[in-house]
């Protein structure tokens, strides 16, 4: 387990007072109707970002709700920037036909060295292929969220 990793399950297991939360980063997680796609998708964003020396990974898959509370908190109720606009999201969802709480989303990294680039312009280059597979991609929002992909109109399916 990552450094990162451990960081964030104490801060969540703080906020939670209660079990260790862990988010994931495996595509086992995703949604059966978007798994297949999104690996794909990814492993293209790759080859892709590998021509100019950098990588791509999949961050987040499932995300716990308790992690997306804390993640809400910070910048309102507590210190730090705001990261995130979403009280609830796509990386935990409770669709009928996902009984687990399966993630209809993705976040996807650009690293190089083993470094994590949050603003490379690379992002730009790398959402479009997402749609290309009939994803969602958070950078055409109105708060762009360039990492993330989600399953379309999941929201219309709970
Ligand atoms: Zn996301």
């Amino acid at each position: 387990m990552s450094k990162a990793k451990i960081a964030t399950a104490v801060a969540v297991s703080a906020i939670a007072g209660a079990a260790v939360l862990l988010l994931s980063r495996d595509p086992q997680d995703l949604h059966t109707s978007i798994r297949a796609s999104a690996v794909t998708a990814v492993a293209e964003m790759d080859a892709v970002a590998q021509r100019q020396g950098k990588r791509v990974k999949f961050t987040t898959t499932y995300r716990p709700q308790a992690e997306q509370d804390w993640l809400y908190a910070q910048g309102r109720t507590t210190p730090g920037p705001i990261v995130t606009w979403l009280k609830t999201g796509a990386h935990n969802t409770d669709l009928p036909d996902t009984p687990r709480g399966d993630a209809e989303a993705f976040d996807f990294g650009v690293f190089q060295d083993g470094k994590y680039l949050g603003n490379d312009p690379l992002y730009q280059k790398l959402g479009p292929i997402c749609e290309r597979y009939g994803l969602a991609w958070g950078g055409r929002w109105k708060s762009p969220d360039m990492p993330h992909c989600e399953r379309i109109n999941w929201r219309n399916l709970r």
